[in-house]
């Protein structure tokens, strides 16, 4: 079997270590510059993507922000999994909220922005403490901007001025003032079947995951359910196939959907050591029609993302139950480098290995490690 997945980074990259042993060969799209690529060395396989879309019995993407033309052309070759609907729902903000609308699933007040004028309409009814998205291309939290006070309004409605917001709507969003974020990842099979991944809990920072912690802690029934049924919701109306995450603010007892990710998700990572079959390895399952595999947490983990350093000790692997993933990268500000994951069989023990993790680390980098460490202690 030969799977095509659009998008040349660290998830094709992860997909492919992971189909290997299933004798699933795995090459990518590098979108940026139109080549089909080896996901592990980026080297260009000489092949056209019209002969890779040939050659290939599934298609696939790392990333939901794939350039129309690639996407309608992977799309029209029948092949494409999850298929397009799906992705675009992912990638479009305007689309995402008005499925989720349409299935009655519970997320952030919001207004559609096509005029920076009608952010006077937003903050009258949402209130001055927003958060404005860029409906395309944003992640990690890019393409986005906050409103803390009424103050900022005018000076926010000049930099939005300069964008081309017919082309590109803005959504403004009503900052939910959560207790935390949690993040379901599930994978659904070619016959329908489901399986979720239990519910991870997501610390960020500056708009970026910084650690995750699985099964996260104190998950009533309740949690689960409105989890599950909003995944389910999602999954059956774009008859998806493969890895899907849907994440979540919880507020009270309720559960407000941000965003959801047609793909595997970095809030899944934990998967590769803390499960019997990880994300990747099971996303690759769903998509070539084979069975699942058990997605039962095996203890505790916890996922740290190394961004924007490489100023770290290789020793650190000298901790017990450490596992380290790095993607091959050069180094940028709030680049994801890699990350590392742990296990432990309690959340004391866990803790106590991030706490041990954390004397390995430049710990600027890092800033919400020890605080979740004791928070689990
Ligand atoms: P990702 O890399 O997850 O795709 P993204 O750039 O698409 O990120 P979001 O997930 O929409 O961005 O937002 C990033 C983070 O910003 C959220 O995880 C959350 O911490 C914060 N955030 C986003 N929307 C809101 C909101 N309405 N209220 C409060 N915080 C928010
Ligand atoms: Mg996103
Ligand atoms: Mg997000």
């Amino acid at each position: 079997m030969k799977v095509l997945i659009y998008g040349s980074g660290q998830l094709a990259q992860m997909m492919y270590l992971a189909a290997v042993p299933l004798g699933i060969q795995v090459s990518a799209v590098d979108v940026g510059n139109h080549t089909v690529v080896d996901p592990i060395s980026k080297r260009s396989l000489e092949l056209s993507i019209e002969d890779a879309i040939e050659q290939a019995d599934v298609l696939s993407v790392e990333f939901e922000h794939v350039p129309e033309d690639l996407l309608e052309q992977a799309q029209s070759s029948g092949k494409l999994l999850p298929n397009s609907e799906a992705i675009l729902a992912g990638a479009d903000r305007v689309r995402e909220k008005a499925v989720l609308s349409k299935l009655a699933i519970a997320n952030s007040e919001h207004r559609i922005i096509t005029q920076v004028e009608q952010l006077d309409e937003a903050v009258e009814t949402l209130g001055d403490k927003l958060i404005i998205k860029a409906s395309r291309d944003g992640y990690d939290g890019y393409g986005q901007w906050r409103l803390a006070h009424i103050e900022q309004l005018d000076s926010l409605k000049n930099t939005l001025s300069q964008l081309d917001l017919q082309n590109v709507p803005l959504i403004a969003e009503k900052m939910v003032p959560f207790e935390r974020e949690l993040s379901l990842v599930g994978v659904r099979g070619l016959q329908g079947d489901i399986q979720f991944y239990p519910l991870a809990e997501n610390l960020h920072h500056q708009g970026q995951l910084h650690v995750s912690v699985a099964p996260a802690p104190d998950i009533t029934e309740n949690l689960n359910q409105q989890a599950q049924l909003a995944f389910k919701k999602l999954v059956e109306e774009y008859d998806y196939v493969g890895v899907l995450a849907v994440e979540f603010f919880q507020v009270g007892d309720s559960l407000l959907v941000n965003e959801i990710a047609p793909r595997v998700h970095n809030s899944g990572h934990w998967t590769q050591q803390g499960t019997d079959t990880s994300q990747f390895e099971n996303h690759i399952r769903a998509i070539t029609g084979l069975p699942l595999g058990n997605t039962k947490a095996k203890g505790k983990s916890a996922m740290i993302n190394i961004i924007g350093c490489d100023d770290y000790s290789t020793d650190l692997l000298s901790i017990k139950n450490c596992h380290l993933h790095l993607y091959g990268k050069t180094v940028r500000p709030k680049r994801k480098m890699g990350h590392i994951n742990l296990t432990g069989k309690t959340y004391s023990e866990l803790a106590e290995v991030m706490t041990t993790l954390a004397k390995f680390l430049p710990i600027q980098a890092f800033p919400k490690l020890l605080d979740e460490a004791d928070k689990l202690a």
